[in-house]
């Protein structure tokens, strides 16, 4: 179906393509790209495009209460580029914790380790020297031996070791006995087409770039540890004792919420098999991350659901978490719907993993196959939590999202997927308000210059309230006007074709505007300029009313820039109301004012603009009494 749609959209529109594309703000580094035909202006992958890949074979052993974590790597990187790799850069994420490491928030005492320590580095088998004083921090420059030329492989292998911080963030220990591994191996940045090597240091502030890989990970625990994590789990059969093992196989099947394992079962030895240390493999391949849960009392539980109405296939959904937490117990059921809902109605694309584990933690935080979530006291939020985080599978794991550069691509699109999912769950005024309430009310309300920097700035340049609004809710609501604008239809075909174009592979801002352009046959790149690349906020404003042949004519100011859409509430003499829609449209032509015409044979007494979820700054200029 998406196929057909996408022949159609691509023989029609060959025509727009080139004429006024360029009119978009392109940095130097994205010139470049196209220049070399790495991407192209049509919005899909250039015929040169390329990208890196790694076969990352990991062993690690996490021995609880120690907070001690050992692992082994072996690297098989691939340069699919067309340049000579000489000097790889390798991301250290967790030193993140050590003293005197740039972060973007203070931190505290309990969060403070010492950081990842290298014990052993080699390059296609040789050692290599191995000084851990020359990392600067979250980047480590690896000198290779001799140069890794274009179509070329290298074997990289590290040992390592780091402690767990007894404060968690978007990973950690999360209590004794219960670890959340995540960003944990030393791994080969991204290398690109336009930026070359992501050498960003992680600051906290922003999130990640990572390559499609292979993975192989082994976690040896001891008994009575459970492992959760991303991938396949190799022989559960030989981890799980025969009770355990057969509510889990149920589980894979069931629509129903099974216990897997209780608090219970743990405290009896009952859950694991009972040898010294047990070891969880699991393997995944073509993904961008792994990260794991450990645990010896959290309650396991599990059920699953179809994602994919064709081929009737299910995925697993699973939830970890301390027997106290209440709004847990739902927290499989919530995300069972979440996953139906993402799969069928929006972005509709089935799930495109085997399943999915949010295991209890203090971050809010997606991982490929995992999050790591609080327990909350109001499940309302529980179940907000939970979608939003799933919701990133599609961006960034799906499609390859630089979030570190353009966090807008990931978060604005989780922030506009849990929107629509609750519009089914509570219907369109309830999730209006609460959209409203978390995702616009502290950008519009604020006057600061901060909230006004285009949403196209590097996100790792901004921190605070730019940082973000620019992600969230402004990216958010300028999707949100593109789909009012197209209407859900072509919307959707649009969405399809970006997300089918660059799955697997690493788009940019530019090919996500393009292809919009090129299946929706419109150029978008008015629109596009001014939401994404302009400082704009939303103010819109009724200057004058006039009579006019078939009605009257409303002429509207845009003071804050933005070219968002607004409802036009007519009152009539008779003291009926009537709501006259209008697009972001309006602004096409001229993006200082319009007019809009109210076709109508009553009398209007006075004229109302609300833009519902595109919440108006100031209010005062929104009302026209004749
Ligand atoms: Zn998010």
């Amino acid at each position: 179906m998406i196929m057909k749609l996408y022949l159609f959209a691509a023989a029609l529109l060959t025509s727009i393509t080139g004429f006024s594309q360029q009119k978009l703000y392109t940095p130097r580094d994205v010139q470049k790209a196209y220049k070399n035909g790495t991407r192209s202006l049509d919005g899909k992958p250039g015929k040169n495009y390329w990208q890196n890949k790694g076969r990352y074979k990991i062993d690690i052993t996490a021995m609880p209460p120690s907070r001690l974590i050992k692992g082994a790597e072996m690297i098989s990187y691939v340069n699919n580029s067309p340049d000579t790799i000489k000097n790889p850069n390798i991301k250290l994420f967790l030193n993140i914790h050590k003293p005197g490491a740039a972060r973007g928030q203070s931190t505290s005492r309990d969060y403070l380790t010492d950081g990842v320590f290298i014990d052993k580095v080699a390059v296609n088998g040789q050692a290599r020297p191995n000084d851990n004083t020359q990392n600067t921090f979250t980047n480590f420059r690896l000198r290779l031996p001799g140069a890794l030329l274009p179509g070329d492989s290298v074997q990289l292998s590290f040992d390592w070791h780091y402690d767990v911080s007894l404060q968690s963030g978007r990973e950690g220990m999360i209590d004794s006995t219960t670890y959340f591994l995540a960003y944990f191996y030393p791994r080969v940045a991204v290398y690109d087409d336009y930026n070359g090597w992501d050498r960003m240091n992680f600051t906290d502030d922003h999130e990640f770039y990572s390559d499609f890989n292979d993975y192989d990970v082994s976690i040896h625990v001891p008994a009575n540890y459970v492992v959760w994590g991303t991938g396949t789990l190799q022989q559960p059969e030989k981890l799980l004792q025969p009770a355990v093992l057969a509510r889990f196989n149920e589980s894979l099947r069931s629509d129903k919420t099974i216990r897997v394992a209780s608090l219970d079962e743990f405290r009896s030895n009952n859950v694991t098999t009972q040898n010294a240390t047990n070891t969880w493999q699991f393997l995944a391949s073509n993904i961008p991350d792994m990260a794991f849960g450990l645990s010896n009392h959290f309650v396991w539980d599990a059920g699953s659901v179809t994602v994919d109405t064709i081929t009737g296939r299910r995925a697993s959904v699973q939830a970890a978490y301390d027997n106290k937490s209440k709004d847990y117990t739902y927290v499989v059921g919530f995300a069972k719907e979440g996953l139906r809902l993402l799969s069928t109605t929006w972005p509709g694309i089935p799930y495109p993993y085997e399943k999915t584990t949010i295991f209890q933690g203090f971050a809010g935080m997606e991982y490929p196959m995992m999050a790591n979530d609080e327990s909350y006291p109001d499940t309302t939020f529980s179940k907000f939590v939970a979608e939003h985080e799933i919701a990133h599978t599609y961006m960034p794991f799906y499609m390859g999202i630089n979030e570190t550069r353009y966090g807008f691509m990931d978060e604005g699109w989780a922030t506009t997927f849990e929107l629509l999912l609750n519009q089914q769950h509570m219907g369109n005024k309830k999730a209006a308000e609460f959209y409203k309430q978390f995702r616009v009310t502290n950008w519009i309300n604020d006057p600061n210059a901060e909230e006004d920097i285009p949403i196209i700035t590097p996100g790792n340049v901004l921190t605070g309230v730019a940082s973000g609004n620019n992600q969230y809710g402004k990216a958010s609501l300028g999707y949100l006007a593109v789909k009012d604008m197209l209407g859900d239809v072509l919307f959707k075909k649009c969405l399809h074709a970006y997300m089918q174009r660059w799955n697997g592979k690493h788009p940019i801002p530019w090919d996500f505007f393009y292809t919009f352009n090129d299946v929706s046959g419109k150029n978008l790149n008015w629109f596009w300029s001014n939401w994404f690349f302009s400082n704009g906020y939303i103010d819109l404003a009724i200057e004058k009313v006039a009579k006019a042949s078939g009605g009257y004519s409303v002429s509207l100011r845009n003071i804050g820039g933005f070219a968002a859409p607004v409802n036009v509430i007519v009152t009539y003499t008779d003291g009926q109301t009537e709501t006259f829609h209008q697009t972001s449209a309006i602004w096409e032509k001229d993006q200082q004012a319009t007019k809009v015409l109210i076709k109508t044979s009553k009398s209007i007494s006075s004229i109302k603009l609300d833009g519902d979820i595109f919440m108006d700054a100031d209010l005062s200029n929104n009302s026209y009494h004749l």
